[in-house]
């Protein structure tokens, strides 16, 4: 398979379709990134990386993360954490608020800013250090220790951030969140300002393909969870277009308002795409375009 030919004839089939979206503005400090920017790499198992346009630029992770600290938090301490959070599409907004009251202050799935909040208290009680966890995790498996949080993203949300503040301290009045708030928010904030490009993500996403064996060889996850990970990632990973993100993609993905996709290519590796640009339900539409035309060249799927 050339790898590298296959990513500019995707780039340039996603390039083709109409309409770019618009970066993500209510962090303000997202909304200084390029819109014209975008990059896509493939990563594989045995360790080889491929990458187009600006792979190497890093970018703000933010919901992508999610991915990352609901590996490590059922890494470090396994299924307890689904006592607290569901595993359910929401079929709402990925900030909503709306099905916490009727469902008791237990989150629909962990990839909704509710349930990442309580992903993200539950590292904070395992490790001391959530977000530290995170940047690790991510430095090691890319092989890249220049990821670093970048603090201008995670002051811009934190001044800007009453609708997780108010998910987060709703969570809290029903008993769900272990660590007080203020610590759990900056965490969120934290790991969300990870700047990583699509290079790291690609590597960093090899552990989902590789049934939960990291890039050194030791065991992150057991089978049964890595392949737990994937159907979440493949039902909830794309908030309420994730049934879109099926029909088009038909992989696992994360996204984040930063323009990033993350998708796994079970056995095979792990792929990641960046545009700024981002649809209604704020997933970034050449990522989507490119992801698309990437499965439908190939007939990857996990269907
Ligand atoms: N940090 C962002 C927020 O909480 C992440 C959202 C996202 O990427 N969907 O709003």
């Amino acid at each position: 398979m050339d790898y590298q030919q296959l990513l500019h004839d995707v780039m340039d089939t996603a390039l083709r379709a109409p309409g770019r979206g618009r970066p993500a503005d209510y962090i303000p400090a997202l909304a200084a990134v390029d819109p014209t920017a975008f990059g896509m790499a493939i990563a594989t198992v045995d360790g080889e990386v491929y990458g187009a346009g600006d792979w190497e630029t890093p970018f703000s992770v933010q919901s992508v993360s999610k991915l990352f600290t609901l590996a490590l938090a059922l890494a470090e301490g396994g299924d307890e954490l689904w006592k607290r959070v569901g595993r359910e599409p929401s079929g709402n907004p990925f900030n909503s608020l709306v099905q916490l009251e009727t469902e008791h202050g237990i989150p629909r799935n962990p990839f909704i800013n509710a349930g990442a909040l309580v992903v993200t208290d539950r590292l904070l009680e395992l490790t001391g250090d959530a977000v530290g966890a995170v940047r690790d995790f991510l430095r090691a498996e890319a092989g890249n220790d220049g990821i670093e949080v970048d603090d201008a993203v995670a002051s811009s949300e934190a001044r800007h951030g009453h609708r997780n503040a108010a998910l987060a301290h709703f969570i809290a009045s029903y008993g769900n969140l272990r660590n007080p708030v203020d610590s759990v928010l900056a965490h969120y904030y934290a790991h969300c300002a990870i700047a990583a490009s699509c290079r790291d993500l690609a590597l960093v996403g090899r552990f989902l393909a590789s049934h939960g064996v990291r890039a050194d060889g030791s065991r992150l996850l057991t089978r049964s969870e890595a392949k737990r990970v994937n159907a979440v990632l493949l039902t909830c990973g794309t908030y309420d277009a994730a049934g879109e993100f099926a029909f088009r993609v038909g992989l696992p993905g994360k996204s984040g308002v930063g323009g990033g996709i993350l998708a796994v290519l079970p056995g095979r590796g792990a792929v990641c795409v960046w545009g700024p640009g981002l649809d209604q339900a704020g997933n970034s539409v050449l990522g989507v375009a490119a992801l698309d035309a990437l499965t439908t060249a190939t007939g990857w799927s996990v269907f």
